[in-house]
């Protein structure tokens, strides 16, 4: 993990799976605009934070939200929705369902 990444919330080993989400292409964390916290997942936000999730606006996709668990490279909230799911640094594969949660991130 990069020295200032700390990922919180239930994870279960290094490549930030947690408790929630642990297929074998569950390997993202994001950062959440709220409290600029890293997280596996919007459960263990739910679970571990004492406040609602407040979304990304449109106007910051451009900062550095989503974190790859296998090399550890940052992704911009633009990069990752561009990536097709797919780590530009070390070509693992994200889990497409997670798009089914943008709305929980991510402004529409
Ligand atoms: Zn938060
Ligand atoms: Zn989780
Ligand atoms: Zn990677």
């Amino acid at each position: 993990m990069p020295p200032h990444v700390t990922v919180k919330g239930k994870i279960v080993d290094q490549e930030t799976r947690c408790e929630h989400y642990h297929k074998q292409e569950d390997i993202i964390a994001i950062k959440f605009y709220c409290c600029d916290t890293y997280y596996p997942c919007y459960k263990c936000h739910e679970e571990c934070a004492d406040h609602d999730i407040q979304r990304w606006p449109r106007d910051r996709f451009d900062e550095k939200a989503i974190l790859c668990g296998v090399c550890k490279h940052e992704l911009t909230i633009n990069e990752y929705l561009k990536s097709s799911y797919t780590c530009p640094n070390c070509q693992s594969t994200f889990n497409e369902g997670c798009a089914r949660h943008y709305s929980i991130y991510f402004e529409g």
